[in-house]
């Protein structure tokens, strides 16, 4: 098994619309950032890549790659899943914490856990999401994300004892 563990935050912003977890939510300001600013999607993507010990989003997706101007973060964890899985694992579950002091997650819960277990391909009832306000953190302007998961292994990995040596099993392509 792997654990990861992933976190980040973004600054409110006028003229953008607010993304949570793959999720719009009808707001007056949404997270400002290179991509589509979405905190939930970027913390569970590093907590993938983390489990595995990939480079992280920042290294992936550079924020100075006009590439990613604007983009759909779902990219960056439909990136992360294909990562996990290419190294031999799968998703247990996922659980998260959002700390932000508007507006209110908990209407929001229900449809972002449904647009989360569709992009990670597990079960709603894998995926936990918490919201709590910023109590005397000074933070009321940012949308703070932490998430962790749990991966399993799918596949048995080559010995590295083996002895019997066949190219097929000498290269595997990386993405
Ligand atoms: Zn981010």
């Amino acid at each position: 098994m792997r654990i990861g563990y992933g976190w980040d935050s973004h600054e409110f912003k006028s003229g953008v619309p607010l993304r949570i977890g793959g999720v719009e939510i009808d707001h007056p300001k949404g997270l400002g950032g290179h991509s589509d600013g979405d905190v939930l999607l970027h913390a569970i993507t590093d907590a993938l890549l983390g489990a595995i010990a990939a480079p992280d989003i920042g290294t992936l997706f550079s924020p100075s790659d006009a590439r990613w101007k604007g983009a759909d973060s779902a990219l960056f964890l439909e990136e992360a899943l294909h990562r996990v899985n290419s190294a031999g694992y799968a998703i247990a579950n996922v659980d998260s914490t959002l700390i932000l002091a508007q507006p209110k997650i908990g209407s929001h819960a229900a449809a972002i856990r449904e647009r989360l277990a569709g992009l990670l391909n597990i079960p709603a009832n894998c995926i936990g999401i918490k919201a709590k306000t910023p109590e005397g953190m000074g933070t009321d302007n940012a949308a703070i994300a932490h998430a962790t998961v749990l991966l399993e292994k799918t596949k048995a990995t080559p010995s590295r004892r083996s002895t019997s040596k066949t190219s097929r099993s000498q290269s595997k392509s990386r993405h």
